[in-house]
C-alpha cells in the first residue's frame, strides 16, 4: 500500500524533529520510503498564536494496517517529545496520516483521507510536489 503522512513541527529544532521522525520511519522494518517533498516553511493555520511551521509530506509503502500505522506514527510523536496541550497549539512534532492507498476510512479516531487535507495548503504543495497526478488517482 502506498501511504502519504503529513509531516509538521513549529517547537524546539524543527528540522531536526521532522529529519528525528524520517529517521524512525526509515527504522521501521515495515515501512519503506519511497518520496520526501520539500520541507517548506509555513505560517500556522488556526490555534492560539504560535510560530510558523515547517512541514511536509511523505510517500511510504507498507502493508501495516492504517490503525496500526497510525499508533506507530503517534509512538513516534510520544518518543520525540510530543505533549498534547492547547488544541491547534504549538508542537515539536505531529505526522498525519493523508492518504492510504485509495482506502476511505471513516472510524472514531482515523478518518482518511485526512479530513482538512485538501483545504490546507501546506499540505497540498508538498504531496503535488512529489505526485503531481494524486489527484486524478484518488478520484477514481
Ligand atoms: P488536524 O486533524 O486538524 O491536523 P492535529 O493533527 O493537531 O489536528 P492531533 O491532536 O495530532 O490533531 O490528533 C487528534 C486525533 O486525530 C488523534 O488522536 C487521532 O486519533 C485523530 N485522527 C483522525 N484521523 C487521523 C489521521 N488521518 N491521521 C492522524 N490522526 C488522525
Ligand atoms: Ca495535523
Ligand atoms: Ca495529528
Amino acid at each position: 500500500m502506498y501511504v502519504y503522512i503529513g509531516i509538521g513541527s513549529n517547537l524546539g529544532d524543527r528540522l531536526a524533529n521532522i529529519n528525528s521522525a524520517i529517521e524512525e520511519l526509515k527504522n521501521n522494518p515495515a515501512i519503506r520510503i519511497e518520496k520526501i517533498s520539500s520541507i517548506i516553511e509555513t505560517a500556522p493555520v488556526g490555534g492560539p498564536s504560535q510560530g510558523n511551521y515547517l512541514n511536509g509530506v511523505i510517500k511510504i509503502k507498507t502493508e501495516i494496517s492504517a490503525k496500526k500505522l497510525l499508533c506507530t506514527l503517534q509512538n513516534i510523536e510520544k518518543k520525540l517529545g510530543r505533549m498534547r496541550a492547547i488544541k491547534d497549539g504549538p508542537r515539536t512534532i505531529d505526522l498525519d496520516i493523508l492518504l492510504y492507498g485509495d482506502k476511505i476510512i471513516d472510524e472514531p479516531g482515523l478518518q482518511v483521507p485526512h479530513p482538512k487535507m485538501f483545504e490546507r495548503e501546506f499540505v497540498m504543495n508538498p504531496l503535488l510536489e512529489i505526485e503531481p497526478d494524486i489527484l486524478k488517482q484518488i478520484k477514481k
